[in-house]
């Protein structure tokens, strides 16, 4: 079968013939029928040759979608055929937080060797991928697979960097969303749809603040020099109430906690070049400002993502790339040229 693959670090991935894989004990066969670009995908292909985390070759994606294909002994809660999402977060399923549906923040998972599909273990963006439980499946009833694949990420991250904040964002208040793609258009929605926060939203192109005003954003500024004048501008003294930086490159994050103001809450989602950081001290920012750099979502979350897509509340924006042109959905990806998100249909 065809799989994009990452086979050389800092080199652009590959559409390699791999073999189909079987299911093990536990596992399921999925035949992928949507796989998502993540702007995290960019960043792996990136990293230094030297201390590279993962095994080589490894086929990307971290967002899918399929039908079970073919069931691993002892899986008894499924059924071939039937349409599901991938939880992407795999960890231990035992430990407390896995107990609590917080995979993501598994304790156990790097000691017993689990890794998420596309970071770590053989990815979505392929004709098959192995699921290595049921759990980590979501049914999608009758949600279309290409516009459903972007909330398995691109829909969960946002969700869960938003939660802790809603009990802050009352009327009145202020929310500002740092950079209008694949995650940032969705966690737009969803602040429109969960609090009655005035939104605003920065990116770097007049086309990228088109773009946030048509999902829900009530103002836009841009990310530049000037955009933390250009915000208070908007929330005069009171600052933001909660600021979601979905780039996470030291301008943003400057941006980030120049706008925020007092009790409010910083959130460091984009990875950026992964060594940007928040200087936070007792005269550095306004009084008690939070600061959390969350990672994906929780088992349960999903399943109320993908609910509130199927209530009609969220638009996913895609652009869609068969396997063969999945190289060129990497490519506009690295390049920052999407609306929405890339979804490749095998
Ligand atoms: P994307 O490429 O779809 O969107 C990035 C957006 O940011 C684009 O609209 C781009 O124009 C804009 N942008 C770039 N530079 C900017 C700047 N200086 N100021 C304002 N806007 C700017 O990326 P994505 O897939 O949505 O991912 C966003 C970030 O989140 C990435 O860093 C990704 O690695 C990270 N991520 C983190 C998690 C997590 O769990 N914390 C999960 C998924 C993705
Ligand atoms: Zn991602
Ligand atoms: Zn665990």
């Amino acid at each position: 079968m065809k799989a994009i693959q990452i086979v050389k670090p800092g080199n652009p991935p590959e559409l390699r013939e791999v073999d189909k894989p079987t299911p093990g004990p536990g596992q399921v066969l999925l035949k992928v029928t949507a796989a998502g670009a993540c702007h995290s995908d960019d960043f792996v292909l990136n990293m230094p040759a030297e201390g590279f985390p993962y095994p080589l070759p490894m086929t990307l994606g971290h967002e899918g979608a399929g039908v079970v294909a073919e069931i691993g002994s002892g899986v008894t809660s499924l059924t071939e055929g039937a349409a599901v999402a991938v939880y992407g977060p795999w960890g231990c399923g035992v430990c407390h937080f896995c107990s609590r549906g917080l995979e993501n923040y598994c304790t156990r998972a790097a000691e017993l060797g689990i890794a998420p599909p596309g970071l770590g273990n053989e990815g979505a963006m392929a004709e098959y991928m192995i699921v290595d439980d049921a759990r980590h499946l979501v049914p999608l009833g009758d949600l279309d697979p290409v516009a459903a694949v972007p909330l398995t990420d691109a829909g969960l991250t946002p969700y869960h960097a938003i939660k802790p904040s809603l009990p802050k964002l009352v009327g009145g208040t202020t929310a500002v969303v740092i950079g209008a793609g694949g995650l940032g258009h969705i966690g737009i929605q969803l602040l429109r749809h969960l609090t009655p926060a005035r939104i605003i939203a920065l990116d770097v192109s007049a086309d990228k603040l088109a773009f946030a005003r048509e999902v829900g954003a009530h103002e836009t500024v841009l990310s530049d020099a000037d955009a933390v004048a250009n915000v208070r501008k908007i929330t005069g003294n009171d600052g933001a109430t909660a600021v979601f930086d979905f780039v996470g490159l030291q301008p943003t994050i400057d941006t980030a906690m120049g706008v925020v103001g007092t009790m409010g809450d910083v959130v460091i989602v984009g990875i950026g070049d992964g060594v940007a950081a928040a200087k936070v001290g007792f005269f550095t920012q306004p009084y008690e400002v939070s600061v959390r750099a969350p990672y994906w979502g929780a088992r349960d979350e999903l399943i109320e993502v993908l609910d509130l897509a199927r209530d009609g509340v969220l638009e996913v924006a895609t652009e869609q790339f068969s396997l063969d042109d999945g190289l060129e959905a990497y490519r506009r990806l690295a390049a920052n040229e999407l609306r929405g998100r890339a979804v490749v249909v095998p």
